[in-house]
């Protein structure tokens, strides 16, 4: 089992993994340094208070709010009845629901936001700080650097002259594998050739330029 973060970042590296571990590590350098100034100058363009991805989120759950009645227990604890008849427990000051999207995602989810209506509450104040621009652009506030030539640094002499010898590895027997077996049930895609670590590098690199262009547009 392995999680979609990780999923991802093998199939950004997919290719990568093939070459001397030097250009490996390189490409994996650069692929950092490139996402690293794409986030940091997208989140340093956006006008809203959290990411873009949370405010859409709101917005629907905002429009499904407007089918919710809400009855008032407390100042704080409210009963939100939805458009299905589904009766729900909704407590602003815990920032808790009986539905548990409030509690798992740490945003409003539409009996939440109903309930904030009545009360007069600003809703971002029930948003986790983790989803808002300010804690976006902290994640990605640091520089990735290129690599400076070699014979600008000062290697120790018991460095530059010491013997590195491969690791003692034990290879079984057959090709290695490259890709993960697939649990049960699960379909892979099939992916297009390509030789050059690089040539997919900026292949993948204008995708991401093209997205930038089209988030900040
Ligand atoms: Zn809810």
């Amino acid at each position: 089992m392995s999680s979609n973060i990780s999923e991802s970042l093998n199939a950004a590296m997919k290719k990568a993994v093939d070459y001397p571990i030097v250009s490996m590590v390189e490409f994996i350098r650069a692929m950092l340094m490139r996402w690293f100034w794409c986030r940091r100058t997208l989140a340093s363009k956006t006008k809203s208070k959290c990411t873009l991805e949370i405010e859409e989120l709101l917005l629907d759950h905002l429009k499904e709010s407007k089918d919710c009645g809400v009855l008032s227990v407390s100042n704080w604890i409210y009963q939100v009845n939805n458009g299905n008849g589904c009766v729900f427990i909704v407590d602003l000051e815990r920032k808790t629901c009986s539905f548990r999207v409030f509690d798992v995602l740490k945003i409003p989810c539409c009996h939440a936001l109903s309930a904030c209506r009545v009360q007069g509450v600003d809703e971002y104040l029930l948003i986790d700080v983790c989803y808002f621009v300010g804690a976006w652009m902290k994640k990605y506030e640091s520089l990735v650097m290129p690599v400076p030539n070699e014979k600008d640094s000062d290697i120790p002499e018991e460095v530059a002259n010491g013997d590195v010898n491969p690791p003692r590895t034990v290879w079984g027997c057959g090709r290695p594998k490259k890709a993960r077996i697939p649990s049960k049930g699960e379909v892979h895609r099939k992916e297009k050739k390509s030789d050059e670590m690089w040539k997919m590098f900026w292949e993948w690199a204008q995708q991401e330029d093209m997205l930038y262009a089209y988030l900040i547009a």
